[in-house]
């Protein structure tokens, strides 16, 4: 079963993001449970949460069909004490409205060195960062995002997401999602029979897809190993179209969210039935 889904809208409360996710017949969605460009949000209310639960349970999504994103200020791999404490205890607090809502994964960025820490000190903190956030929840796991390289954001490799599971205590918590835009553009190739089949081979091989949680599904605006991050609409980009078919043909991407985050949201509806064509 393949669940497909966009990354929607909580605004006015969470318990508003099912909702806005079976209106555009999606299987799947991602939200923010805060303000993402926020440090600080009030918790999430009793009311927001029941409401949250119940309509998740009326319109059918199970926590393996949800995967909520963190904010964008969180660095857990910051070399400098004084943010590295802040963006711990806010990636605890997304980490406890999951808990709260009953979500099993979080999906976060793993982080950048600012060019003032090496890349292997850098990967050493954001599991630290990830050990003591485990420590102190339960039953979510962090799920972490390959990202397109740009500036000194680390995770562009399959080593870099290699290096910070071998560093995490607790294997069963920790999980990988792909995002095809940024795999693109960190020089991964998807986008031929052949290239896909190498590039995920390669995956399997360095990462491993036990740890594969979620999806993001998104075409790319700039090129190969362009190492800028770009989203765009599904065959609108320089991805072309047969990567999602490709995608939607292999059993390895069943029983986990995909994720669009394409541009034009008024299109979401339309891109997922177009997905699910194939
Ligand atoms: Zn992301
Ligand atoms: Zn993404």
């Amino acid at each position: 079963m393949k669940y497909i889904g966009a990354h929607v809208s909580a605004s006015g409360g969470v318990e508003n993001a099912p909702v806005n996710a079976h209106e555009i017949g999606a299987k799947a969605f991602a939200l923010f449970t805060k303000n993402q460009r926020q440090w600080k949000s009030s918790p999430l209310t009793k009311e927001s949460i029941r409401k949250f639960r119940e309509n998740c349970e009326k319109f059918g999504y199970k926590s393996n069909q949800v995967l909520p994103h963190d904010s964008y200020l969180i660095n857990l791999g910051h070399p400098e004490q004084e943010p590295l404490e802040k963006s711990r205890e806010a990636f605890l607090d997304e980490m406890q409205r999951c808990e709260q809502l009953g979500l099993d994964r979080l999906n976060f960025h793993p982080g950048s060195s600012l060019g003032k820490i090496s890349d292997e000190e850098c990967l050493k903190r954001i599991a630290d960062s990830v050990n003591l956030v485990l420590e102190k929840t339960k039953g979510v796991t962090a799920v972490i995002e390959n990202t397109a390289g740009q500036g000194s954001n680390l995770g562009f490799k399959f080593e870099h997401l290699r290096f910070i599971i071998d560093h995490v205590e607790d294997k069963s918590r920790v999980g990988v999602c792909i995002d095809t835009c940024h795999s693109f553009a960190a020089g991964y190739d998807l986008t031929t029979p052949e290239t896909f089949k190498a590039t995920f081979k390669h995956f399997d091989e360095v990462v491993g897809f036990g740890y594969l949680r979620g999806m993001h599904i998104n075409d790319s605006k700039k090129g190969l190993s362009s190492r800028v991050d770009r989203h765009d609409s599904l065959g609108k980009g320089m991805m072309g179209i047969e990567v999602f078919k490709l995608l939607m043909h292999d059993q390895r991407f069943d029983n986990i969210p995909l994720i669009l985050e394409t541009p034009e949201e008024t299109i979401w509806k339309e891109e997922i039935a177009m997905l699910y064509s194939f």
